[in-house]
């Protein structure tokens, strides 16, 4: 069966792909490959306060465009001595409208900025993932998986994206961006989330018009 994995980040493409390799019977489809054109309406289709609610929007818009079952990805960064910030704004936290990695690099010199003078053990910080999936016959479903964390000093590793080079992991000098892919996928929120995702799949009754659960 085909599953549009409604995201216009490579980097999460490329996540979504590797974690959901190898559930059967499944052919992911990317949203060029399912010849969905980028709308300027995009930039409106998250203006929840939660992430749930922003995945379930997004999944519901591009099932609606492309006919397809989807499945739809929203996350961010929340830092508790920022008050949960940037959160659902993670993607756009720098000002400046940079765009792709020279946005995060600018949302990473913005959060170093934003935390200068925080001591070490007050820079606890959660990577969260809310995961959607929209049928096209109105069926709906929500999890979500986080990662806990710290905000380090500075940035360190070039692997993963976004403020993967910032988190440390509990208890260890090491941030996301060392890990190699794999290890990320074991703990992340994204691979928490979208293998909380796939028991449901595998599991559900295609017939079935399901509800909202989480
Ligand atoms: P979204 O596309 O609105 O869900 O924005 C997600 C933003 O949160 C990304 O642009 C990154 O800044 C951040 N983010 C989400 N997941 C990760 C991750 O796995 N590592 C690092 N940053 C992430």
């Amino acid at each position: 069966m085909k599953l549009l994995v409604a995201t216009r980040n490579p980097h999460k493409v490329d996540e979504i792909r590797e974690i959901l390799a190898d559930v059967p019977d499944l052919e992911l489809v990317g949203l060029d490959d399912a010849g969905i054109a980028y709308r300027d309406e995009e930039e409106e289709i998250e203006p929840y306060d939660t992430f749930e609610e922003n995945a379930l929007s997004k999944a519901r818009y591009y099932a609606r465009r492309s006919g397809l079952p989807t499945v739809s990805d929203d996350s961010g960064l929340e830092v508790d001595a920022l008050g949960g910030a940037p959160g659902v704004r993670s993607r756009r936290y720098a000002p400046g409208d940079a765009s792709g990695d020279a946005q995060h690099a600018a949302n990473n010199r913005h959060l170093l900025a934003e935390l200068a003078g925080v001591a070490p053990e007050d820079r606890g910080a959660r990577f969260v993932c809310a995961v959607a999936f929209a049928g096209p016959e109105g069926e709906e479903h929500v999890l979500r998986g986080t990662l806990e964390g710290r905000i380090g000093l500075a940035p360190a590793g070039d692997g993963g994206f976004g403020y993967d080079p910032l988190f440390l992991l509990p208890d260890r000098e090491v941030t996301v961006a060392e890990l190699p892919g794999d290890d990320k996928h074991r703990i992340s929120h994204r691979g928490v989330a979208f293998r909380a995702f796939e028991e449901w799949w595998v599991a559900r009754d295609p017939g079935s018009t399901g509800g909202v659960a989480s």
